[in-house]
């Protein structure tokens, strides 16, 4: 059985890097300060990881007592010196940088207590994109609810309490010979723990961490992303699932709603994505007109009585990576971008998203493209096809085939109406209007979505849109409105 972090076959023997922040995870009193590193390995080991782990310690090394840095160096952890401000701005853009030279697979390790407040907004959203392994150690313990998802983490005490049995019995692996001991603000490497002392105790040294100093903030690597990347191949032909919420983002008055298919399609081929697309309308079916219903389910959209991201979660067993899942809602942001994020940094799906309005922050969730709805119903009218032309647009019966075709081939329900709420397919219109009509109906309907949960929901959009912003700086440059 798979046991949760346990090594996966491409990450077994690949390279572990450890950035540890020695100031919130210090080493205790009496603790032999050569034990950190076959700790660490040992607890790797135990999870079926061997590749070669190069670990670096950061904190002001001026209060580090000469026989901790010289167990460090011994056991091939180097050690780095750094202001206690500076401490997760230099161990993040050394982890970047590491990045850069060690493409996945690969496993990081971040040892410190600021995981969450610091590092896990831009780490959760590179996580969702890369498929580097990541594993947390902290010494007090986290909250829950955070979008990071790691793939195991250890308190800092039990890590360093791995048995002693099991780490006299470990080799440690291939060392790194690059300097033991380094002062990025000096560019000062050196080997000995003499020199290195010595060093931070020049005036040059002080007068250098002061002149060059290390800007506090993190640099978020992902905060000038854009959007609207071309499709990567992996996805350029998977399948792309919709989720489309009406009530958040209706078909706007006059607008064809045969025309909502072909313009999502449009706006996914701009983008290189040519994978069978399934849309699911989600909504208060009551309020939406006959003709509506009709003329989406004519071109293959599913038409579903209820709130969306019930089905995400069933969707997601049968549909592994590599696809696409779309969300079309003003309530992703509060409601579901921790779960979301979560599971795309285990799954990597990739994500697209589209909203009446624009975020007023820059989401946790990482997109690869992402709309303003009714700029995106515009995408396909233009588009050339005589199937998908707004003006010689037929609803024949070849067509729907077609469509249908398409969507049975995908091995899923021709059955284009149902209320996931009483779990029921229906085989036509009427018979979900007379559905959604019943007693049965109501009855289920009152007990999974009652009347207090949408009036919290409406509460929640309601302040949301309230604190949005036109002017958030952020989104100035990002090319939110290019399909626009
Ligand atoms: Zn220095
Ligand atoms: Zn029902």
């Amino acid at each position: 059985m798979y046991k949760r972090g346990a090594a996966k076959p491409e990450y077994a023997t690949a390279k572990i890097a450890v950035w540890w922040d020695m100031k919130c995870c210090p080493i205790p009193e009496g603790y032999d300060a050569r034990l950190v590193r076959p700790s660490i390995e040992a607890a790797f080991n135990e999870l079926g990881y061997s590749g070669p782990v190069s670990i670096t310690g950061y904190g002001d090394q001026r209060q580090t007592p000469c026989h901790i840095l010289r167990g460090l160096s011994s056991t091939g952890v180097a050690v780095a010196q750094i202001k206690s401000e500076s401490t997760c701005s230099l161990m993040y853009s050394n982890m970047l940088e590491w990045r850069d030279h060690n493409p996945p697979p690969a496993t990081m390790m971040l040892i410190s207590d600021q995981w969450q407040d610091v590092f896990s907004w831009d780490l959760a959203r590179l996580q969702q994109h890369t498929k580097y392994n990541l594993f947390l150690s902290y010494s007090t313990k986290s909250n829950i609810g955070s979008a990071l998802e790691p793939c195991g983490k250890w308190t800092w005490t039990k890590l360093l309490a791995t048995k002693r049995e099991l780490v006299q019995d470990q080799k440690c692996c291939s060392r790194e010979l690059s300097a033991m001991f380094y002062c990025k603000s000096c560019s000062y490497q050196g080997q000995s723990v003499e020199g290195f002392r010595k060093h931070l105790s020049t005036r040059k040294h002080a007068v250098r961490e002061v002149t060059n100093r290390i800007h506090p903030e993190l640099d978020y690597l992902t905060r000038t992303w854009a959007k609207d990347y071309p499709a990567k191949p992996e996805y350029a032909t998977a399948q792309i699932a919709v989720w489309w919420d009406m009530m958040d983002c209706p078909i706007p008055e006059g607008y064809d709603a045969r025309q909502v298919r072909p313009s999502l399609e449009a706006a996914f081929k701009k983008l290189g994505y040519s994978g069978p697309v399934s849309i699911t309308a989600y909504g208060d079916h009551n309020k939406t007109p006959d003709y509506i219903l009709r003329e989406l389910s004519s071109t293959g959209v599913e038409v579903i009585y209820s709130r969306m991201f019930r089905n995400l979660s069933e969707w997601k067993d049968s549909n592994p990576p590599p696809a696409t899942i779309m969300l079309i809602s003003d309530a992703v942001e509060v409601m579901f971008s921790g779960a979301l994020a979560r599971l795309l940094q285990e799954t990597k799906y990739n994500l697209f998203l589209a909203y009446s309005y624009r975020p007023y922050k820059m989401s946790v969730l990482l997109t690869s493209a992402e709309w303003l709805w009714e700029s995106l119903l515009l995408a396909g009218v233009f588009f050339s096809s005589p199937y998908h032309h707004p003006l010689t647009f037929e609803t024949n019966d070849a067509t729907r085939r077609h469509v249908l075709g398409k969507c049975s081939e995908r091995g899923e329900s021709t059955k284009m109406f149902s209320c996931s709420v009483c779990i029921c397919d229906c085989k036509s219109l009427e018979d979900l209007r007379t559905h959604l009509s019943s007693e049965d109906h109501a009855v289920l309907q009152e007990r999974h979505y009652p009347e207090v949960i949408r009036m919290k929901y409406r509460c929640i959009k309601q302040c949301q849109k309230a604190s949005f912003s036109n002017d958030d700086y952020r989104f100035s440059d990002m090319g939110f409105l290019s399909n626009s």
